[in-house]
């Protein structure tokens, strides 16, 4: 069966005019985010927030047209509200062959910082959530997207339960707690529903949790990534308009080679890789005090050094981050000025830092490092 590509689908969707406007959804520039995966295909139909589930019918043409060309199993189009362009922006592109990705802002937001890890369980998600904290104790205003949609763990590790509120039927509110404002798929599906996402969903999934939330005026959008470096992970990074990505990885060797998976990704798709932190470096013994390098430590700050880009800091494994975390009082939260919470407010510090270099400095790169 041949291979169905962009252009194949971009083809079919020129054929469905919204009738509103008298243009092909194609040369409107309706179509965002598309995806084609094998025989799976998803993509944004960006429509007049005014409008809404008015323009079901014509995300149904849409998929029905698409649903029609040989070999395509699966579609999935979701509506999104276009966000107002502002006068003098350009006006949208005319399709013609396949495009760049597109990296469209997201409206009131100022940086968006992507938390990443080549494996699961190596303290991403806890990482991710006391450095929304501890940015936010800075004064900063902080936002947190669950990226992880196999696996969401933001609504867990930061005590939030229930359902978010739609004030609109179109627009969701995010969850609040510990100063940050929080969106996760967790809170939208039930308990234990198993998740079966195939490539596109999760893109159109992802796509809706960035741009149909109610983030209002943010520093600091903090993505806690999906574990690992396949498809889903290099789709977000490329789509994402992120400032940058920090990388957390143990130090056990076998990681570290993970970690530079996980450079190599966000390098891939041309995102500054704003360093590495380490996670469960050392153990501090909770009643002598000791510093016990279980794992072999300091790997992390060579591997950053080799691969040309920065250590952003070391976090011990200890006990009470464990609870905290598992609790839903995250420790930057519940103990803000202890021995562990000023660890990751220094780590914070450093990430404020290098997000400013980012935007302020057009952003600036490092060294440009190709791993094969
Ligand atoms: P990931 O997002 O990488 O899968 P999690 O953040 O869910 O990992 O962490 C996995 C487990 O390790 C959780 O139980 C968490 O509480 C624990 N953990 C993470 N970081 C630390 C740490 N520095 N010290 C102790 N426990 C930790």
């Amino acid at each position: 069966m041949a291979d169905i590509s962009e252009a194949d689908v971009r083809r079919a969707l020129a054929t469905v005019v919204d009738t509103d406007i008298g243009q092909d959804v194609i040369s409107a520039g309706m179509i965002t985010g598309l995806v084609v995966k094998g025989s799976n295909v998803g993509f944004a139909v960006e429509v007049d927030p005014a409008k809404g589930a008015a323009k079901e019918p014509l995300r149904v043409a849409c998929e029905t047209a698409v649903m029609g060309l040989p070999g395509v199993t699966s579609v999935t189009a979701v509506l999104t509200a276009h966000h107002a362009r502002a006068a003098s922006s350009p006006p949208p592109q005319k399709a013609s062959g396949p495009k760049p990705p597109q990296k469209q802002g997201v409206p009131g937001v100022k940086s968006i910082v992507a938390v990443a890890s080549a494996k699961g369980g190596v303290g991403k998600s806890t990482t991710a959530v006391n450095l929304a904290i501890a940015l936010s104790k800075q004064g900063k205003k902080v936002g947190l997207l669950d990226a992880d949609i196999y696996g969401p763990s933001v609504p867990r590790l930061m005590g939030l339960s229930g359902k978010p509120h739609s004030p609109d039927g179109k627009t969701i509110d995010p969850m609040t707690n510990h100063g940050i404002v929080c969106m996760s798929i967790g809170f939208l599906i039930e308990g234990d529903t198993p998740m079966i996402w195939r490539g596109p969903m999760v893109m159109s999934a992802l796509e809706q949790l960035l741009r149909d939330v109610n983030w209002g005026e943010l520093d600091v959008l903090i993505v806690d990534m999906p574990p690992g470096t396949g498809d889903a992970q290099l789709t977000m990074a490329q789509r994402v308009p992120l400032t940058g990505a920090v990388v957390v990885s143990t130090p056990q060797d076998i990681a570290l080679i993970d970690a530079r998976k996980g450079l190599a990704m966000f390098r891939k798709v041309d995102v500054p890789v704003l360093g590495i932190i380490e996670n469960m470096s050392y153990f501090l013994c909770p009643n002598c005090g000791e510093r016990s390098e279980i794992f072999g430590h300091g790997g992390a700050r060579e591997t950053a050094a080799e691969l040309g880009t920065d250590f952003i800091g070391e976090i011990p494994l200890h006990m009470s981050i464990r609870e905290t975390s598992d609790d839903g009082t995250p420790i930057v939260s519940s103990d803000p000025d202890g021995e562990y919470s000023m660890i990751y407010r220094g780590i914070a510090d450093t990430v404020s830092e290098k997000i400013d270099e980012q935007l302020g400095g057009g952003g600036r790169k490092g060294p440009r490092i190709v791993i094969q």
